[in-house]
This record gives structure tokens, sequence and C-alpha cells, in this order.
């Protein structure tokens, strides 16, 4: 697949929303964990338009563990912000997922990174004690730009900046070992 086919593109129909949401997975067989859950989250967009990034690699930040495989959906839905964070860590239990202590290991992690993206434009900008958009630290992370720029180059994280940007940041920074996928 081409860079430009990967895109995400058209609008959401009216009554829906495009958001991005990564996921990452580093305990047990990290590749059917992450596949199962590509299908759980095509299963939400429904009809909508639906985009799925490779598969990276990535070294744990801030946690512990073996590699992490990671990867970005973008898809629209008709599910309002706190229901959509329901839905992600409804599955999230489904997989098994324990946190026994901060940033431990997990079977699957899905962060909701973006809501009512709008064409370049990263969409809502909000914190309360469960939900904070964009995510807090989508920017910072190369797990989640890399992916992110396959789907959505020319985007903007709401008080962040345009994600070509954090991204080449991030690789100049050095220091977030990461790889694409071939499978
Ligand atoms: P973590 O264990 O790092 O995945 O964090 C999960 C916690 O972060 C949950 O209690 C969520 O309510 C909260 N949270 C806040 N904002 C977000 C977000 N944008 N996506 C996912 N979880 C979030």
């Amino acid at each position: 697949m081409t860079a430009k086919s990967a895109r995400i593109s058209s609008a959401p129909e009216p009554g829906r929303a495009r958001v991005f949401v990564g996921l990452g997975a580093n305990l047990g067989d990290a590749r059917a964990t992450l596949a199962a859950a590509l299908d759980e989250l095509r299963a939400l967009a429904g009809a909508g338009a639906w985009r799925a990034s490779s598969a990276w690699r990535s070294a744990p930040v801030d946690a512990g563990g073996p590699d992490f495989r990671n990867a970005v959906a973008g898809f629209d839905t008709a599910l309002a912000p706190h229901a959509l964070l329901d839905a992600l860590q409804a599955i999230e239990l489904r997989f098994g997922r324990e946190r026994p202590y901060r940033n431990a290991p997990r079977t699957l992690d899905l962060d909701l990174l973006l809501y009512g993206v709008q064409g370049d434009d990263g969409g809502l900008a909000q914190a309360d004690e469960r939900l904070e958009l964009p995510h807090p630290r989508a920017h910072l992370r190369a797990f989640v730009l890399e992916p992110l720029a396959e789907l959505w180059p020319d985007g903007t994280i709401p008080g962040r900046g345009r994600v070509a940007a954090l991204l080449a940041g991030v690789r100049a920074a050095g220091g977030q070992r990461i790889e694409r996928l071939s499978d």
C-alpha cells in the first residue's frame, strides 16, 4: 500500500465523528492481539470510514517488558467521546488487561488520541477526570506519531502542532527505537 492510499479521506457522515485510536500490546501473542483488537475497532466503525496503519515495533517507554507492537486506527463513530472511551476500555478488559501498577506491561492498551477530527484539524480539546483530548502524551511518542503520520500526514494536534513537525522533532531527538513491520 502506498503512503497516499493509506490516508484517511472524505468527511464523516452527519452524526459521526472521526477519531484516531492508538493500539499497543507487549505481552503474550502481541501480533494476534493487535489484529483481533483492530477487528473489534473496525466493528465499532460499522459502515463508516476506516483505515489502519502499518504495524510498528517499539521499545517500551516508561513501561517494562518486551517490545511493543503498535498501530493507529482512524475511523468514524456515532459514539460520544466518553461512550467511545467506555467501549475502548471494554475491549481492553476483554483482552485481559490487568493494571497491577501504573505503566505495568499490558496485554492491550487502547488510547483515544483524537476525537472530532475535521480534515487536518485534530478536533476536540477537553479534559476531565476520565478523558483528556488530545491524548496528553500523543505528541511525544514515536509509536503514536509514526503510524498516525501514515494515515494523517498533514494533520495538526490541537495545542501541540503539526504531526509532521512533531514527528521530525521526535526522530531528531533520537532515543525512541521504532521500526515499521511488514506484516
Ligand atoms: P493508561 O493506563 O495509561 O492507558 O491510562 C488509562 C487511564 O487514562 C484511564 O483511567 C482513562 O480514563 C484515562 N484517560 C484520560 N484520557 C485518555 C485518553 N485520551 N485515552 C485513553 N485513556 C485516557
